[in-house]
């Protein structure tokens, strides 16, 4: 049984291939955060080492060990934590190695040896030109797997020697279903949480189990309808705080900004006579209220400037000034009427 959930073709074509032995030495699995990327290179990983008539069974010893981390031809690559256990921004060379020497012998007892380099837009220059010349030379029995949110800093000539798997965001409606059959969640709140995933079902699956996700985006989503309601002098004292968590915590600083984008997405979304593919849900009256007030072009105009600026922040600029920037991008609440 395959694990992988909401990827069909990729499934399907992965079967035969399995099947046919037309197996690549090199695959780059390309698709947003959650989206099952690592679910479905373990299936691989399972399907390439399972000895039974359907590959990946799941239950055998080859598939258990795979399952249990427990399988020594089945590795997985990512960036290491440092001395303060903070995630390194970048897979070093020294991994590479490492697994290229390992590479190079048989298979302890599977029948492939598996790599899945987790990360693969963020491998030290030096690592990527190293695993380049794995890529022209593969080793007998190894299969590797790079899983990438994007192919743009991916060099052209790892790209070209691997057989690429494009992954799309996943259904709501086939998230929420497996969330109300396999996470015991009630059906409104599957809904809710599969709209607000955006497709990303592993997210979706943790905020079921981790309730305190999502009352941080409530608490987050807060601020942000706050700072649009609000006049100059509070969004800039908004701006210069969450300019602080960037240097603090960027992911996080970053998944607020992928808030405030989802929520002029909405708001766009209602403009648009679409409310039916509103994510936030439980916001609705703010939206419609600003969706009330702005004309369709002013509304398109915001959710630019929201990937302007989560773009300009990729690329390190000054947090402070892109965050500022923005709020001056966001047209004025109306003042209230006397
Ligand atoms: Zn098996």
């Amino acid at each position: 049984m395959w694990k992988t959930l909401g990827h069909d073709k990729a499934v399907s074509s992965l079967t035969r291939a399995v099947g046919e032995g037309r197996i690549a030495h090199a695959y780059i699995i390309v698709g947003p955060p959650s989206v099952g990327k690592m679910v479905l290179a373990m299936d691989m990983a399972r399907a390439l080492n399972c000895d039974q008539d359907a590959p990946p069974c799941g239950a055998c010893k080859q598939c258990t060990r795979i399952t249990n981390a427990l399988h020594p031809d089945v590795r997985v690559v990512e960036r290491e934590l440092d001395d303060r256990g903070r995630r390194r921004t970048v897979i070093r060379i020294e991994q590479v190695r490492e697994i290229q020497r390992e590479a190079s012998l048989k298979p302890y007892e599977g029948a492939s040896r598996v790599y899945i380099f987790d990360g693969a837009d963020s491998f030290q220059e030096a690592g990527a030109n190293s695993l380049l010349k794995t890529l022209e030379e593969p080793p007998d029995q190894v299969v590797l797997i790079l899983l990438a949110s994007s192919a743009e800093a991916i060099m052209p000539t790892i790209l070209s020697r691997c057989r690429r798997i494009d992954l799309r965001p996943v259904a709501p409606k086939l998230i929420a279903e497996h969330l109300t059959q396999h996470h015991g969640s009630d059906p409104e709140k599957a809904d809710e949480i599969a709209r607000l995933s955006a497709g990303q079902i592993g997210w979706a699956i943790r905020a079921v189990d981790e309730p305190e996700l999502l009352e941080r985006i409530g608490q987050q989503t807060d601020a942000i309808e706050q700072a649009v309601q609000s006049g100059l002098e509070s969004r800039l004292e908004y701006a210069a705080q969450l300019a602080t968590r960037f240097t603090r915590d960027r992911t996080d600083a970053f998944a607020e900004l992928g808030l405030w984008l989802g929520w002029w997405r909405d708001v766009m979304m209602i403009s648009e006579k679409t409310p039916q593919l509103v994510r936030n849900t439980s916001r609705m009256a703010a939206l419609q209220a600003v969706a009330d007030r702005l004309d369709e072009r002013r509304v398109a105009d915001v959710v630019r400037a929201v990937g302007r600026t989560i773009e300009l922040l990729e690329r390190n600029v000054n947090p402070r000034l892109a965050i500022e920037e923005l709020m001056l991008a966001i047209p004025m609440p109306q003042p209230a009427r006397q």
